[in-house]
């Protein structure tokens, strides 16, 4: 079976759904193609025991390691991709992240665009995906218009360690959110079960419930669920997609298009290219440079809490704060460390996925105690970080940890400071090599088709009608969430699209 249309949509995530969204009212017939089918609506959305130890939700996938070890990777197939399980931190990037930038570890690169090219888009993604924020506590901020919506008031708890945060000389800053309609009738309850749970109330500001479902209401946007795009086909020149290869709940079709823009995430983009290899492109689709699935990020990160054992944490919705004070610079360095954010509630049965021996009511008296934070690092673009396909068509992630050192001190400073704040013990974990969830790079974009594989307006430099908008094409991680540096840029491509490749059919309409 065939079918037609002018522009097919492959992965309904962070890139993806906000594409579609953007092209949703446009003239031209867009399918967009999702794996995955919709999260239900349903009380296991705010089940810890379901949502962590039963693993409810996950991809029913295994990727092997650099050490070849076999691995669940915490990510997510379904409407709105990994956003629905997202914390729904919504950054844009730094204005220096956007130059090259020396690191205890080497040099982040620059990007082919500067932070002024993506402010309009990040104005818009954040107007579309409702984000709360106050301009004026940040140091990092870049030049910006005030948020869309006013910031999440930190609990009375949270207030006090900003107070405290203050005294020790910080700049502590509201986390920039996207929730809906916060305390409205159907809106945001601001719960303890939002990052890393889909929301129950459909409140939460993901991909799905912003842009897919209303892009999907437009005539000229067909949606198909259970889609998986298996190749894609090029035409004999070998310069243009002709078709995809998809199979759609166990069927095979072939779908034919004018424009192809893929989406599938920073493992499953790299990974589609190369399933695609042909006699035109033997090492992989696009992949002239030999980058497709090569520089992989994912940012250092470690979780952090503070333990008092006679000051029982209250709070209900705890990410509301973040300090970046040692963003650009450490204290006794004059190298970036990092950002740190405090993190939704831990709950006694996600701790216990850690060390499965310790009893639930001993981490769950331990969790009622503490109070949960994330230190995050950039890691630089290492070309022997890669995704590969062996030959039995599986996904390897072979990734080692770079920038290590400038996040440790992250991760000791934090420890200080809040000892210095009164809590008796820190405890830390982290996923290491396994870090999927900020997974970004293999496909970076630039200007030279030598040493990128995207071009500024994520067009494959080898393909004409082939882009890619999802978290691949960032040169450098930076050390803020992507996901609205995704959306930004999604949006900033489809006006690009609209303005070249559909500019005849939209003066003709
Ligand atoms: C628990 C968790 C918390 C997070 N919190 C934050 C946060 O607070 N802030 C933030 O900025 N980021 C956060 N992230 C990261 C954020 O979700 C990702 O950066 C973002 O979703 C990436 O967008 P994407 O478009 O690259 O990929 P995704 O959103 O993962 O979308 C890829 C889509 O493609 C589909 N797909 C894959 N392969 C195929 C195929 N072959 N055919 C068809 N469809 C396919 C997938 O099913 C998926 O829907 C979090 C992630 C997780 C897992
Ligand atoms: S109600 Fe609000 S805090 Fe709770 S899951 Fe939904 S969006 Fe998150």
């Amino acid at each position: 079976m065939s079918q037609h249309y002018d522009i097919v949509i492959i992965g309904s995530g962070a890139g993806g759904g906000t594409m579609a969204q953007a092209l949703a009212g446009s003239p031209a017939r867009v399918l967009l193609l999702e794996r995955g089918d919709f999260v239900p609506r349903e009380p296991q959305n705010w089940d810890p025991h379901e949502v962590w130890m039963k693993l409810r939700y996950r991809a029913r996938e295994y990727w092997l390691d650099e050490r070849g070890e076999s691995f669940l990777p915490y990510t997510h197939y379904c409407v709105g991709g990994n956003t629905k399980f997202w914390g729904s931190v919504l950054y844009r990037l730094r204005q220096e992240d956007f130059q090259s930038l020396e690191h205890a570890d080497g040099l982040s690169p620059a990007w082919p665009i500067d932070y002024d090219t993506l402010a309009p888009y990040y104005d818009r993604a954040e107007a579309l995906y409702h984000v709360h924020g106050e301009t004026g506590h940040d140091p990092t901020e870049p030049p910006r218009r005030p948020y869309p919506h006013a910031p999440i008031p930190h609990a009375a708890a949270m207030q006090q360690i900003v107070d405290g945060l203050r005294g020790l000389g910080l700049h502590p800053s509201p986390l920039p959110l996207g929730l809906r309609h916060v305390g409205e009738p159907g809106g945001c309850i601001l719960c303890a079960t939002c990052n890393s749970f889909p929301c129950q109330l459909h409140a939460k500001s993901d991909a799905e419930v912003c842009a897919v479902r209303a892009a999907a209401e437009a005539s000229n946007v067909t949606l198909w669920t259970n889609a998986c795009a298996r190749r894609l086909v090029t035409d004999p020149t070998g310069r243009r997609v002709a078709a995809v290869e998809v199979d759609r709940g166990g069927e095979a079709v072939r779908v034919t298009a004018d424009l192809f823009v893929v989406s599938c995430g920073a493992v499953n983009s790299p990974v589609l290219l190369m399933r695609s290899a042909s006699d035109r492109h033997p090492n992989g689709l696009a992949n002239s440079s030999g980058l497709v699935g090569r520089r992989y990020m994912a940012h250092l990160a470690t979780m952090m809490e503070g333990f008092h054992p006679f000051r029982p944490n209250t709070t209900v919705f705890q990410k509301t704060v973040a300090i970046n004070d040692f963003y650009l610079r450490g204290p006794d360095t004059p190298y970036p460390l990092g950002q740190i954010q405090s993190q939704g509630r831990t709950h006694g049965v996600m701790a216990q996925t850690v060390v499965p021996w310790i009893p639930l009511w001993a981490y769950d008296a331990w969790v009622a105690r503490g109070v949960d934070w994330l230190a995050m690092s950039e890691d630089l673009p290492r070309e022997d970080n890669r995704v590969v396909l062996d030959r039995d068509d599986r996904i390897h992630l072979l990734y080692r940890p770079n920038n290590v050192r400038a996040h440790r001190m992250l991760v000791e400073r934090m420890r200080r400071i809040l000892r210095q704040l009164g809590f008796w013990l820190v405890v830390t974990h982290s996923h290491k090599s396994r870090n999927t969830t900020h997974q970004c790079g293999t496909l970076a974009f630039g200007t030279d088709p030598r040493t990128s594989v995207l071009d500024p307006y994520c067009r494959a430099h080898d393909v004409e009608n082939l882009f890619v908008v999802d978290a691949s094409f960032f040169p450098s991680s930076a050390a803020v969430n992507p996901a609205l540096t995704i959306a930004a840029q999604a949006l900033r491509v489809a006006d690009h699209i609209r303005a070249t490749h559909l500019k005849v059919m939209e003066t003709s309409v």
